[in-house]
């Protein structure tokens, strides 16, 4: 499958990881829009959140929890934004799921 959050999980692309377990990995994004950004990616290919359903949405909650003790680790204290860009009209541009979270900066909102 030609997909480069796969081939980042797979090690055939770098990345500046920040946390990996058998379910998720976790990494810093190339073009960063706050101080803090980062992506967190379930290892399993799943397209966009409209493919969210009984049998993955373990990963989702999980997926949340490493948010927390990240943004706990890199003292996101003052908040954060969880970002994602679902099909075209979300922006979204990788077709793996992935969580933004930004920090470090006061956000902008609603988004243009
Ligand atoms: P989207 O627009 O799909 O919500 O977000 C995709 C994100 O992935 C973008 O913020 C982009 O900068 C990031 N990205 C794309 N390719 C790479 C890459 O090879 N490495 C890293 N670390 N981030 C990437
Ligand atoms: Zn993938």
């Amino acid at each position: 499958m030609d997909c480069i959050f796969c081939k980042i999980i797979a090690g055939e692309i770098p990345s500046n990881k920040l946390y990996e377990d058998e379910k998720v990995y976790a990494f810093y994004d190339i073009a960063p829009e706050a101080p803090v950004h980062f992506l967190v990616i379930p290892k399993e290919h799943i397209k966009c959140a409209s493919d969210i359903n009984d049998s993955n949405s373990d990963i989702i909650a999980h997926i949340f929890t490493v948010i927390s003790k990240l943004a706990k680790e890199l003292s996101l204290d003052d908040g954060y934004r969880i970002v994602n860009n679902c099909g075209q009209n979300g922006g979204q541009t990788v077709e793996h799921l992935h969580f933004h979270v930004l920090g470090g900066r006061l956000l902008a909102w609603p988004p243009g």
